[in-house]
């Protein structure tokens, strides 16, 4: 299938590519490595006037070591140099896994974090052809007023796929949004909103430059589900945080339209601790917490039992690590 027509332009500097977007943010589609965008246009998902590379921007490449021991991360790093770096490996090895989680090699050879962390929600009904959806009619995501996953919701229930969010928002991560009117920096927590439309809270204006990553001397363990490690999207995710005085953090991913943040399991092991009855009482309160839909690869029933799961399993890793 051909990329329907469009414009590409490539900027020397990100305030030239912030003017671009001032001018025209609406009708321009930032392009990291490419290797969602691209089939989204090819499936006409999406079918911007115009592509703007940041890639190679250098504001946004490069990783830093801060005096305070927080790494900052430029948003068009690719993944493959992400999950081999250094200082990413020796200070968040979970972290590390989690970029390495992403798709395949050659994939991550192409995609960037920032890609990853604004990668379109996918729905089993909008992730097809122009054709196939046209036989069923249109969606929410594509602009009419129904949903072929869930007939009654208003909202779009696709789902945020991302591999990266959960580790990052339990490590407290923070972002920088640039436009053409400043800057401003939010909690990756934050920046995602439970609508598979709108997903983010970022203005058509902003690009996405850094990841800030705060020294932490938490555990973190980064569980990734699916069918074939290695290539495919996951079916769901977990990032377990836990300090030494037992305060625990619990994120979930790829089982909403948003990263989720596992209230009720988290303050069970943090007040009851991690002996198998807590880790299980912990677990049954993801499964009920989690309030998921049907949608990609299985059915809501599956999905709260993998949260219960990948609860489990997360506790139970954090608990046996040296
Ligand atoms: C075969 C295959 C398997 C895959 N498996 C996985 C998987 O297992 N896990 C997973 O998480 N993903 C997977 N993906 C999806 C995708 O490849 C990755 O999420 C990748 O990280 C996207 O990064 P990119 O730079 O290529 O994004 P792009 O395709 O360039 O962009 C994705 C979105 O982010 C926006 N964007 C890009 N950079 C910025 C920025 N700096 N600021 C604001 N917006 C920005 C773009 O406008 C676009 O909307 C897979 C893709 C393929 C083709």
């Amino acid at each position: 299938m051909l990329l329907p027509a469009h414009d590409y332009v490539k900027p020397r500097t990100l305030e030239e590519g912030l003017g671009v977007l001032s001018r025209s943010g609406a009708a321009v589609r930032l392009l990291g490595g490419g290797t969602d965008v691209t089939f989204n246009m090819r499936n006409r998902l999406m079918q911007p006037a115009v592509l703007l590379s940041i890639r190679e921007l250098p504001e946004l490449l490069g990783v830093e070591e801060w005096p305070d021991g927080s790494l900052r991360i430029g948003a068009a790093c690719r993944l493959a140099d992400l999950a081999a770096h250094q200082a990413v490996n020796s200070r968040h090895p979970a972290l590390a896994a989690a970029f390495k989680a992403v798709a395949s090699s050659h994939v991550r050879n192409m995609a960037t974090l920032g890609g990853n962390l604004n990668l379109d929600t996918r729905c089993w009904y909008a992730n097809q052809t122009q054709e196939w959806r046209a036989a069923k009619g249109g969606c929410l995501k594509t602009g009419v007023d129904a949903c072929h996953v869930v007939a009654s919701v208003k909202t779009c229930v696709a789902i945020n796929n991302a591999d990266t969010p959960p580790a990052l928002i339990a490590l407290d991560a923070t972002i920088t949004l640039a436009s053409a009117g400043g800057r401003r920096t939010l909690r990756l927590a934050d920046y995602y909103r439970a609508d598979g439309v709108t997903h983010t809270v970022r203005r058509t204006d902003e690009v996405l430059t850094e990841v800030i990553v705060p020294p932490t001397p938490d555990r973190l363990v980064f569980i990734k589900d699916t069918a074939r490690l290695g290539i495919d999207f996951a079916y769901g995710t977990i990032a377990a945080r836990r300090a030494a005085d037992g305060r625990t953090r619990l994120v979930l991913g790829s089982l909403g339209p948003a990263p989720v943040v596992l209230r009720r399991a988290a303050v069970i092991a943090t007040q009851r601790g991690l002996a198998d009855t807590h880790i299980e009482e912990a677990a049954e309160a993801a499964r009920e917490d989690l309030g998921v839909v049907s949608n990609l690869y299985t059915p809501a029933a599956y999905k709260r039992d993998l949260a219960r799961e990948l609860v489990r399993r997360a506790l139970t890793a954090l608990r046996d690590m040296p």
